[in-house]
């Protein structure tokens, strides 16, 4: 998909709107060389009240402990960087898409060590229109050799963009093999997560998805499994998963705001072993958790609307 389709008039960057094409950072800053950027993905939906951000409060308070993890002291407070993302939308007039706020050292500084007192912040939020990063249809996933990063290296639970060297690496080896994804272990052999969504397993009336440590805990995660067990009676079981138990599980589906629920088709094990999943059946539970989250995120079901702003 070509830049130009997706762009959008605006960006936001500082307490000022910029045009998009106006938007451009020096090659020289501190988070660019080390990856110390820190950012969010938030999606945009059309609802009958006009367009709608989901759950923003979760992801500017990820954000915001994000920066804090990266050493940044951020000028602005949580309400300021919400207001800034809905400001946005309004100026752009657009019903659907996706917003990327990030936050990153734009000093010329070759020093590693981040001086919060003395390095000033760049905080930025774009939108685009909406694309779709995987299929719409079931995908077919690996599991690669390249392990999650072991949590005691690095903070888990912030969106630090220097972690994505780690999913770059496993998509470069998981193309490499002709798969859609790759399902990542982490470095004791248990399931972590894909290199940027997280994973559910259905088995009988439970919904299996690992316990946190070695994956970012996830907002559609979170989500996915309150409506799951409040408006579908599933019950929830975060653990520990060894890759031998996936050859038991009837259904697996990844979970993240970019791409809602995707169903996955198979899993190739490390022996090379093909585990199929039901998929495409109306009446499959991650139909069922997909089509609920649709409504959701669209503002059809009154006890959730709260999060959307
Ligand atoms: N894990 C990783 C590594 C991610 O990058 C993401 C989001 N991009 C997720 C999980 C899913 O998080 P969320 O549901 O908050 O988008």
């Amino acid at each position: 998909m070509s830049q130009t389709s997706f762009k959008t008039d605006w960006v936001w960057h500082n307490w000022k709107f910029l045009p998009w094409d106006d938007a451009h950072q020096h090659h020289v800053t501190h988070s660019g060389h080390y990856g110390g950027w820190v950012f969010e993905w938030i999606r945009v939906y059309p609802t009958q009240a006009g367009a709608k951000i989901f759950r923003l409060n979760l992801h500017i308070e990820r954000l915001l402990y994000s920066a804090k993890v990266a050493g940044m002291r951020v000028p602005y407070s949580q309400s300021e960087i919400e207001q800034a993302c809905i400001d946005l939308v309004e100026k752009n007039k657009i019903q659907a898409g996706y917003m990327r706020p990030f936050i990153s050292f734009w000093a010329w500084s070759m020093w590693l060590h981040p001086d919060a007192e003395t390095m000033p912040l760049d905080v930025r939020v774009s939108f685009w229109k909406r694309w779709k990063y995987l299929s719409e249809d079931s995908i077919r996933v690996c599991i690669p050799s390249t392990r999650r990063i072991h949590p005691s290296t690095s903070d888990m639970n912030a969106k630090l963009c220097g972690h994505y060297a780690n999913s770059i690496q496993v998509s470069l080896e998981v193309h490499k093999r002709w798969f859609d994804e790759g399902l990542l272990l982490d470095t004791d052999w248990y399931i972590a997560e894909w290199p940027g969504e997280n994973i559910c397993f259905i088995q009988w009336n439970t919904l299996i998805t690992p316990s946190t440590g070695t994956i970012l805990p996830g907002i559609t995660r979170k989500t996915i499994m309150q409506i799951a067990k409040e408006e579908m009676n599933i019950n929830i079981a975060e653990r520990k998963i060894l890759p031998e138990e996936i050859t038991q599980f009837d259904e697996a589906f990844f979970v993240w705001t970019a791409a809602e629920v995707t169903p996955i088709a198979s899993i190739t094990l490390e022996n090379d072993e093909v585990v199929r999943f039901t998929t495409g059946e109306e009446q499959s539970t991650t139909n069922r958790i997909s089509s609920l989250y649709q409504r959701m995120v669209h503002g059809e079901i009154p006890q959730y609307v709260n999060w959307l702003f």
